[in-house]
């Protein structure tokens, strides 16, 4: 009688529910709600559309579109055209961030070409989840067509209790331009180093839309999640139980997510040309459990300096490792070439047991390599759920934005390490060679960590199996869809 899954398999009599899939800017945002389009319409028989902005920000986000759809042809591809709102955005806020930018405009369009898109699918949605950075604007439209609107939250448990505490936070604080510790109740303490650089300014693009977002979760019909119980128990109860605000409506936790393998149209043109799988190669030429993974995600470069002293590091710690370098905030202004950036000698150096690359690696396949021992990671939350999912050890090296709060929570999880005084962009110290090089030596000969991080690998694999704690809260979600269809 309690099954979870029985009523959403292909058969049951019911029609599937349609569902409407939102996603922001940005492969950190585009990366879950592919999981979670595939889940639901491979793994909970839904129909499920998935709107695209176009043109995408950046060339990652058009290839992992499109073999998207093409893996997957049953979820539907839903196209909504852009006018030029970006340029308004960059006078209101100039120099603002590309994808912060792009929120912006989807912020903007939202109340005029939602509606729309959602009448014009040809089937009626029971369901619209909007991306957390569209919750606002999402939420009225939805309520005008009479339609549920669901928020998905990208990010950590624990981000998203601050997220929603945050306008509490300020009202009590006289809408506080200087934000000190930040105590959400029940679930956790930000300290004010932690709290996201852009949200010491008020008029920054950034707080605008986390201050409306923050206060629109109450009106959402839900709130999904993509993260586990286990691993953030004490912001799943607080944000559940009305601890962190009252009158929160349902919170869903269904992660992390399962990683779908799609063949990007980029590989077979980088196959021809010979030069695709050479990680792929090299890791399977490197002995178990031997390889650190560096890798500070697809939003930000790092410093040109920094950059340099991680190279040094790398070098001086005297393990093998794959690093992923990004030279460029938006992956199509990185033309510069990987000698240029740190230096021919070191590539020369470092060439029997380094492979640094500029390209786009499959993350989920490097961290599944049993080469792989130890990830150095910037700790945005898609690829802190990865290293939980695959039990890989993290070293956490936060540098904007959520980053230090889901570092503390890998660190309280027992996933890493994280040393919190290393730099956070906007401060000026650069983290030394010497330090780099010791804190990965040290971290890849810390059995402990290994096992502890294998642990929370076992712990994900039970919330997402049948019966689970996200299993069971992704098939009650389906569930509540199915009656509004
Ligand atoms: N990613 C990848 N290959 C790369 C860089 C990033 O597959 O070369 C993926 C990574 O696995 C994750 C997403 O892109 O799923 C990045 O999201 P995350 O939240 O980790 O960080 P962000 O890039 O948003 O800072
Ligand atoms: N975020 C949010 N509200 C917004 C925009 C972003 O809560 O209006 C969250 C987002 O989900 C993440 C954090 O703020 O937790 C940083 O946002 P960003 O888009 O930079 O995340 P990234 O894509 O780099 O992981």
């Amino acid at each position: 009688p309690n099954s979870t899954s029985g009523d959403c398999e292909p058969g049951s009599a019911a029609t599937p529910p349609h569902i409407v899939l939102f996603p922001s800017a940005g492969m950190g945002h585009l990366v879950p709600f592919t999981r979670l389009a595939v889940a639901l319409s491979a793994g909970h028989a839904c129909d499920v559309s998935l709107v695209t902005a176009l043109p995408t920000v950046s060339s990652a986000e058009s290839r992992h579109v499109a073999a998207l759809h093409a893996a997957y042809p049953a979820v539907r591809r839903l196209n909504l055209r852009l006018a030029a709102f970006d340029s308004e955005a960059s006078a209101e806020f100039p120099g603002a961030d590309p994808f912060y930018a792009r929120y912006e405009s989807l912020r903007r369009a939202a109340p005029l070409l939602l509606g729309p898109l959602l009448a014009g699918t040809g089937e009626p949605a029971a369901a619209l989840v909007a991306d957390i950075a569209l919750a606002s604007v999402s939420i009225p439209v939805a309520k005008e067509l009479d339609i549920p609107c669901h928020v998905f939250f990208t990010a950590s448990a624990t981000m998203l209790s601050f997220k929603a505490y945050f306008p509490t936070y300020l009202d009590a604080h006289g809408g506080a331009t200087a934000i000190g510790d930040v105590d959400v109740p029940g679930a956790c303490r930000v300290p004010r180093s932690s709290v996201p650089q852009a949200l010491h300014n008020p008029d920054d693009i950034f707080t605008r839309q986390f201050v409306a977002n923050g206060r629109a979760l109450a009106a959402a019909d839900g709130i999904l999640v993509n993260a586990f119980d286990a691993m953030e128990p004490e912001a799943v109860a607080a944000m559940r139980s009305g601890a962190v605000v009252a009158g929160l409506p349902s919170v869903f936790a269904v992660g992390p997510l399962m990683p779908v393998k799609l063949r990007q149209t980029g590989d077979e043109v980088a196959e021809e040309q010979g030069n695709c799988n050479d990680y792929r190669a090299w890791l399977d030429a490197q002995p178990a459990r031997s390889v650190v993974y560096v890798s500070f995600g697809s939003r930000k470069a790092l410093a040109r300096e920094q950059i340099r002293e991680l190279a040094a590091g790398l070098e001086a710690c005297g393990h093998r490792f794959l690093w992923v370098v990004k030279g460029a905030v938006v992956d199509r202004d990185d033309a510069g070439e990987l000698g240029d950036l740190l230096g021919e000698g070191f590539l020369r150096r470092v060439e029997e047991r380094g492979l640094v690359t500029k390209s786009w690696v499959e993350q989920d396949e490097v961290l599944e390599h049993p080469a792989v021992a130890l990830f150095v990671s910037h700790c945005g939350w898609n690829s802190v759920t990865e290293a939980a999912a695959r039990g890989v050890p993290v070293l956490a090296w936060p540098r904007f934005a959520d980053q230090r709060v889901n570092a503390r929570v890998v660190a309280r999880a027992g996933l890493g390490v994280w040393t919190e005084r290393w730099s956070w962009e906007g401060e000026d110290a650069v983290v030394r060679a010497e330090e780099i090089a010791e804190r990965v030596a040290a971290a890849m000969g810390d059995d402990a960590v290994a096992e502890k991080a294998a642990g929370v690998r076992d712990a994900a694999a039970r919330a997402v199996a049948d019966g689970g704690t996200s299993h069971q809260s992704l098939a009650e979600f389906v569930r509540r869809c199915r009656g509004w269809s």
